[in-house]
């Protein structure tokens, strides 16, 4: 049998350095000071963390940096601290009180600025009417609302009282919300009349209408106006934003509390699986979005920084959110789509507010690439210092693509590899210091030991993939599964003794950069290769015709498994038996035979999480002509699976 773990075949020989200029001024300026810290931060963990947790305002200082009983972590023992303190309070003494916290465009092409001021105002505000509402310390509310300021504010409300929030992505069906509602016992759910969506409605009131006949822990539901579309009203239940707002008093001190409180519940994309009710920590959480934002993208107080999640997932909670306000920067947040009304927006509003550091997905790169160059090339991107990916892996192709037509060449790139697990960005370059490969993630974060294992656990040699491991503690890890520390034992840490597993594969290169290769469950085996889907999507994605593309395994008589690829083209039209052919012999050439695809299928969209991510797990059941499939809640589109399904020769 083979030893080695997962194979790796995807040969990347570009590296990118940043340039003099950006070192000169970043905040990390060279490969020797990362090297400095990271050692330091090695050497004594709790030094290293306790160190940088002094930039955040404790009202108590902590007795013990960190408490480890394997897998329960605590952090900044005895502290006492406030999320919603730090991102405001502590700004308002400062001449940071006038500057603008969040700046808002809506998808109709409205806009708001709120400055540190006036979002401390109206947070105070709501924090007092959940207090009115009967809303205690330890209770959880639910939040189901489009991207508006309205949601930031009821996040930071919540984590000034200590109440949990729980936040469900805008894009769920009531199905999912009322999951996740009873899952996290909430007894509160603030929402919207709807959302806009390409043009459309989102129905968010009468979804949780829907929602809530079968949940009884709800006592009320905020409703915030935003579409102006008529809703019902359920008298003694349900209440409008504006009215408890304009009776709210706008003075509520921060609660103070404890270093551990649970500040949110949040649930995983669900890519994989069933979502998991991943809880975060106050402060070790905090220190994470917070040091994290300032360093991986150079945050300073003249920039304005854009991330384009959603704040329903952990993406935006850290990076539009907690980090960001935490370090008293500018956040743009954004209500609609990156292709509507056109494929420029993005492209708009990065000329429109002058952005200059930009973070998003590479499924919405591969999404604007398909929509053809003239977008970018109509605005004026020359704002821009700085970008980043977050969500996959990044193709190499694609990456090219954002540093050439995106950054002009001259903005470094950070791909930042992560988890709603992680609270934070674990392995990413430090844009000044760390010069970046296409494709990889570069180097874990000082404080963080990561390393690829085989399935004993024992380090792999260079370039051989295996599993990514993170080998100590660090302050934003999850702390547990809401109300199942079982489930979070054995999907973290039963594989390996001393280890958080982290369900991807990967491997590291002689320079000791990181290559995340997908999932370990989309793994494929085949004629004893066990081969990451990633490398051979990226081989496939570098053919000029090509898209996107998602590799699945499918059991077969003769080779065990067989390989199968879903391709997206960049026009529908030039779907032939030719280009199949073609396609094969390229991931042969750039990979090898061993890889060739033994059934191409080409197909408009692939399936998605609402998140954005391929479902490969969906695939593997159609390319099995399986007539069942498992856990369709997240994904984004169900239609897709039946057209999917016509297409099958
Ligand atoms: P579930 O755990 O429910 O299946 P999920 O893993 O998609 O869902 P998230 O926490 O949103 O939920 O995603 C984290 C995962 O996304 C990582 O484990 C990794 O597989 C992938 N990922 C995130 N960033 C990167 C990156 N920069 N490069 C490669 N993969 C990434
Ligand atoms: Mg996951």
């Amino acid at each position: 049998m083979s030893t080695v773990d997962i194979e790796s075949v995807l040969k990347e020989k570009r590296v990118f350095k940043p340039s003099l200029e950006f070192s000169k001024s970043a905040r990390i300026k060279s490969m020797k000071e990362y090297k400095t810290l990271y050692q330091q931060a090695a050497k004594n963990p709790e030094k290293f963390w306790g160190g940088l947790a002094k930039e955040l305002d404790w009202f108590t200082p902590w007795k013990k940096v960190l408490q480890w009983k394997e897998p329960f972590a605590k952090w900044f023992v005895g502290g006492k601290i406030n999320a919603s303190y730090n991102c405001l309070d502590r700004h308002l003494n400062t001449w940071r009180k006038n500057k603008a916290a969040i700046i808002w465009e809506g998808e109709p092409g409205d806009s708001r600025t709120l400055t540190y001021q006036d979002l401390h105002r109206e947070v105070c505000k709501f924090s007092n009417v959940l207090k009115s509402l009967g809303i205690k310390k330890g209770d959880r509310v639910a939040i189901y609302m489009p991207m508006i300021p309205e949601l930031a504010i009821a996040m930071l409300g919540c984590a000034r009282i200590g109440a949990t929030h729980s936040i469900i992505f805008g894009g769920f069906s009531s199905e999912a919300l009322k999951d996740r509602i009873l899952d996290a016992e909430a007894k509160l759910v603030v929402t919207a009349d709807g959302g806009f969506r390409k043009g459309a409605i989102v129905p968010l009131k009468e979804n949780v209408d829907q929602a809530l006949k079968s949940t009884p822990c709800v006592e009320k539901v905020i409703v915030c106006q935003r579409t102006k579309s008529p809703v019902q009203m359920v008298a003694g239940r349900d209440l409008h934003w504006t009215e408890l707002m304009a009776k709210a008093s706008d003075v509520c001190p921060a609660e103070k509390l404890d270093s551990e409180h649970p500040l949110f519940i949040l649930y995983t994309s669900g890519t994989t699986g069933k979502p998991k009710g991943v809880v975060h920590s106050t402060g070790g959480y905090l220190l994470g979005a917070y040091i994290t934002s300032k360093w991986v993208f150079d945050l300073k107080d003249e920039d304005t920084y854009w991330c384009t999640a959603d704040i329903g997932w952990v993406t935006g909670h850290s990076y539009i959110v907690y980090g960001p306000l935490a370090n008293g920067a500018t956040s743009v947040m954004f209500e609609g789509a990156p292709t509507y009304p056109q494929p420029d927006r993005l492209w708009e509003i990065i000329d429109k507010y002058k952005v200059n550091i930009f973070y998003t997905a590479p499924t919405a790169i591969r999404s604007l690439i398909k929509s053809g160059d003239e977008w970018p090339l109509k605005h004026d991107l020359s704002s821009l210092r700085l970008l980043g990916t977050v969500g996959e892996p990044i193709n190499p192709e694609a990456w090219i693509w954002y540093h050439t037509v995106i950054g002009k060449k001259r903005c470094p790139i950070v791909d930042t590899w992560w988890q709603t697990e992680t609270g934070a960005i674990l392995i990413t370059p430090l844009p000044g210091a760390i010069p970046a490969k296409p494709g990889s993630a570069t180097l874990p974060f000082p404080g963080i030991i990561a390393d690829v294992v085989d399935k004993e656990g024992k380090p792999v040699k260079p370039d051989q993939g295996g599993y990514l491991v993170i080998k100590k503690p660090w302050p934003s890890m999850m702390r547990t599964i809401y109300k199942d520390p079982e489930r979070f034992k054995k999907q973290y840490w039963t594989q390996y003794q001393g280890m958080y597993f982290t369900g991807d594969g990967a491997r590291k290169d002689k320079d000791g950069y990181f290559w995340v290769m997908g999932r370990v469950d989309d793994v494929i085996n085949v004629a004893g290769h066990r081969l990451g889907t990633m490398e051979i999507e990226s081989a496939l994605v570098s053919h000029p015709g090509v898209a996107e593309a998602s590799v699945v395994g499918r059991p077969d008589d003769l080779k065990g498994t067989a390989i199968v690829a879903f391709v997206t083209l960049k026009t529908k039209t030039s779907r032939s038996d030719e280009l199949k052919n073609e396609l094969r012999q390229h991931v042969v050439k750039e990979i090898g035979a061993l890889a060739r695809p033994d059934e191409i299928r080409f197909t408009e969209n692939l399936p998605k999480t609402r998140s954005g991510k391929i479902m490969r797990r969906l695939l593997r059941d159609i390319a099995a002509h399986h007539q069942t499939i498992g856990d369709t809640s997240t994904l984004e589109d169900i239609s897709i699976l039946a057209k999917l399904r016509e297409d099958e020769e």
